[in-house]
């Protein structure tokens, strides 16, 4: 970078992903940086504990709450080359204390499955979903903002499709209640993200998952690698920001300081929070907030014969048993209002020489904060030499339905509504859940 360009002051707020992928941006300029972070550590969701067995005294780090990342849809992150595993990624329903059960590796792990109607109208729906359900892209706005419930009522989907797996994979996929998916959650998000993510596929062609060897931690490492520490404020929670007269403040409880920019990586909330009465009309237009449980002997390959078994519980409904930690994590809760403002985000960005970064700005995931960060590094200084694709339809647009989709669709909108059996599927459903 010439010496020509003034050296600015930037603070960036928070250090998740979003906050380092600025920090790891801006490294290439000359700018200096100052990083403020409420926490005692860095990182925010990529945070691994240590878990003990107390039986046998052995111990393993457990990522709390970023877990797996794939080449296809994480292009920026990958660029990082950081060490990583494959981590095997299915969807496992149990329901009553384990009187249904079904997953999408084992379908019919539990035999009674076969001998129910409901169920193979699930899987009838599943196939008939992942086939059709992009035309809702190519329907325009409006179809695309129906919520997920809507949407499901429309096309009459079964209950169980709905209950057993529609609404329970996105609820874990975004940590939200099932309850709120249903009545909030967009469609057409929806299904932009599971089109991009190959989740449509029926039969074929998975994403083939990993997860970081270790912990989520080398990513942290990796992004402040050279950064000086005395740029980074731990434990220095920034209480308010402004910009009274062209002057750029930031407040904590050590004190004021002023800076030239400012980039505020935290989740919505802690935004919000952050502007307090000086925020402006347009940037209270994203108030909003969000809440999985994950498996991780089977994400992280940690054997549980040797640490026993790991669960990771967001908003767990009692007490887990044997519980070794807490901790809060901010989400975004995704509804019709969140993404248009998401749509209109250029309108607050850099305005006030505040730039806003966050998984929130995108599907809310690890590469949508590092991109944000990026791309907020390069809203602050344009000549950062950083290149980076935008992975939010890394697959390409759903293609429009040939003659023979049409007349497919057609048929199975048949067999599902015309057939003189389509009430049989809802009478032996009750006639079987009865029992
Ligand atoms: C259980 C769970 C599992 C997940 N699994 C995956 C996964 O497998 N793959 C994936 O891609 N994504 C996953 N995600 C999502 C992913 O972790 C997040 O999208 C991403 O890490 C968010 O990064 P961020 O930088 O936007 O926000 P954060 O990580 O929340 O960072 C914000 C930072 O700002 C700090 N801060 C807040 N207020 C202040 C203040 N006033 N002053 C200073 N600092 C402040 C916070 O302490 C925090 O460190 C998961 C999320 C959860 C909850």
């Amino acid at each position: 970078m010439e010496n020509k360009v003034p050296v600015k002051n930037i603070a960036v707020i928070g250090s998740g992903v979003s906050g380092l992928g600025a920090i790891w941006a801006l490294k290439h300029s000359n700018h200096r940086v100052c990083l403020y972070e409420a926490n005692s550590r860095l990182g925010g969701h990529a945070h691994a504990v240590n878990f003990r067995n107390e039986q046998n005294g052995t111990s393993c780090m457990v990522d709390t709450a970023f877990m797996i990342v794939n080449d296809t849809t994480y292009p920026a992150l990958k660029d990082l080359q950081i060490d990583r595993t494959p981590a095997p990624n299915s969807l496992s329903v149990s329901r009553d204390f384990g009187r249904f059960e079904w997953g999408s590796s084992s379908v019919f792990a539990q035999c009674s499955n076969l001998l129910r109607p409901s169920f193979w109208r699930m899987l009838f729906d599943i196939v008939r979903f992942n086939t059709f359900v992009t035309d809702i892209l190519l329907a325009g706005q409006d179809r695309s903002m129906e919520s997920i419930g809507e949407y499901l009522e429309r096309e009459r989907y079964s209950k169980q499709f709905r209950n057993n797996y529609l609404l329970l994979m996105t609820a874990s996929v975004w940590t939200n209640d099932v309850d709120q998916c249903r009545r909030d959650f967009p469609v057409g998000t929806l299904v932009r993200f599971l089109w991009n993510h190959r989740m449509l596929n029926t039969f074929r062609d998975d994403l083939p998952w990993s997860m970081i060897k270790g912990s989520s931690s080398a990513y942290i490492d990796a992004l402040l690698r050279c950064y000086p520490p005395d740029e980074i404020h731990m434990g220095k929670a920034v209480q308010s920001i402004g910009n009274d007269e062209g002057q750029l403040w930031l407040q904590t409880a050590a004190g004021t300081a002023h800076f030239d920019n400012i980039i505020l990586a935290t989740s919505v909330t802690e935004a919000l929070q952050i502007l307090g009465d000086g925020i402006t009309k347009e940037e209270r237009e994203y108030e909003e907030r969000i809440s999985v449980t994950c498996w991780m002997n089977c994400l992280q390959g940690l054997p549980i014969e040797k640490y026993g078994p790991i669960f990771v519980t967001i908003n767990p409904i009692r007490k887990p048993e044997g519980e070794q930690g807490r901790w809060v994590y901010e989400h975004p809760r995704y509804t019709a209002e969140c993404i248009k403002g998401q749509q209109r985000l250029g309108i607050i960005q850099n305005k006030r020489r505040i730039t806003f970064a966050g998984a929130w700005t995108n599907f809310g995931f690890y590469e949508d904060g590092f991109t944000s960060g990026l791309q907020a590094a390069k809203h602050v200084e344009p000549n950062v030499p950083i290149n980076f694709a935008d992975s939010t339809l890394s697959r390409g647009q759903p293609s429009l339905l040939s003659l023979l989709d049409h007349l497919a669709t057609t048929t199975v909108i048949n067999i599902q509504f015309n057939s003189p059996d389509k009430d049989v599927f809802t009478e032996y459903n009750q006639i079987l859940e009865c029992r």
